[in-house]
């Protein structure tokens, strides 16, 4: 069982919002509040992808609006990156808290995020962390997408080290940085 089987029957970004509420294709709905379905403009260019909602984002249900999100708003600050021009969502949709999602509960979701992708059509896709990479980079070529693996937010500020952080943050907003080019690069062939 994936969550195909959740699927609604119109190709609309908001009836798919709306049918991943009701998503039990893997356990990890029991553990959630809620789904935490992707949010931002369905004409994105730049489309973000974390690996799995954080219990801030499982309390809110919307992706990357706790502490990791907060560091992500300003390397994407810092990039030139207008936060609210950019679509932001998660591998799985559903919380998972002591360690991440398994092979098979992304095998689950991920025709969740497919689909998210197949509607909005980026330009680039912007991998936070090594499980979004996994996931998304052989299937890139489908949508015409460029792929951009870098850190996720919640590793930088896992780091030990105020000296640390700052490079991993640095690294973080060049790779956004250099997205955001990619883009115009495209744009403008
Ligand atoms: S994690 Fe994904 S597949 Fe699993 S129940 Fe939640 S929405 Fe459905």
């Amino acid at each position: 069982m994936d969550a195909r089987e959740y699927f609604p029957s119109s190709a609309d970004l908001d009836a798919f919002r709306e049918a991943a509420r009701a998503c039990k294709a893997c356990r990890l709905w029991k553990n959630g509040t809620q789904t935490v379905f992707g949010e931002g403009p369905g004409d994105a260019r730049l489309f973000l992808v974390g690996d799995r909602p954080d219990v801030d984002d499982d309390r809110v249900g919307e992706p990357f609006v706790g502490e990791a999100g907060r560091l992500l708003d300003r390397a994407l600050a810092a990039a030139g990156v207008p936060r609210d021009e950019v679509y932001l969502t998660h591998l799985a949709k559903h919380l998972k808290v002591e360690k991440p999602p398994s092979p098979g509960e992304i095998r689950a979701c991920v025709p969740w995020l497919e689909m998210e992708i197949e509607l909005i059509r980026p330009d680039v896709l912007i991998c936070l962390g090594a499980a979004p990479a996994r996931a998304l980079i052989g299937k890139a070529p489908r949508w015409n997408a460029t792929v951009v693996a870098t850190l996720h937010p919640a590793a930088v500020l896992r780091q030990s080290t105020a000296e640390a952080r700052q490079q991993d943050f640095e690294r973080l907003t060049e790779d956004l940085r250099r997205a955001a080019g990619l883009v115009r690069q495209k744009r403008a062939s």
